[in-house]
């Protein structure tokens, strides 16, 4: 999942090397796209996201099957230690070599299917899917009016 992240970032800092060259109205249209990724751009790119991230999904299942509003399975082990269905990410997982891995190995020697797990990675996916697809869009806008080469402003590439 750090391809994601990695992805993410470059593209951040594309935006961030074009405000020097680029025209106000193109900064303008550029940073009120780029404000539509938020908050998640921030979560993203801090630290530690995808386990946050994986760690809030579950939560946030586990919230919403307390409440009432979920009734797909999170995990059909029904045991009460299971740490899925107490809405966290399993300890063995967190401290796999890598956290898919820790997933994979996880939901195969688990009692229950864990399929919630499958679930959070998904949304994960998503969320990145959806933040590049908005820097993407940023990246355009910002790039779309730029000072033409050659005109003596002194936007040399
Ligand atoms: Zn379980």
């Amino acid at each position: 999942m750090t391809y994601h992240k990695q992805e993410i970032e470059r593209l951040n800092t594309e935006l961030l090397n074009y405000q020097e060259v680029a025209k106000p109205d193109a900064l303008e249209a550029a940073e009120q796209k780029r404000k539509e990724a938020e908050p998640e751009l921030s979560e993203l790119t801090e630290p530690h996201a995808y386990e946050r991230h994986l760690n809030q999904y579950l939560a946030d299942a586990q919230a919403a099957a307390d409440a009432g509003d979920r009734d797909e399975p999170r995990c059909d082990c029904g045991r009460p230690t299971c740490p899925v269905l107490n809405g966290k990410l399993p300890a063995s997982v967190v401290n796999a070599g890598s956290i898919d891995q820790g997933i994979r190995i996880y939901q195969r020697d688990h009692v229950g299917s864990a399929v919630v797990l499958t679930e959070a990675r998904r949304d994960y996916m998503q969320t990145c899917a959806d933040v590049k697809s908005v820097l993407r869009e940023a990246v355009g806008l910002i790039k779309q009016d730029q000072i033409p080469d050659g005109d003596g402003e002194g936007a040399s590439a």
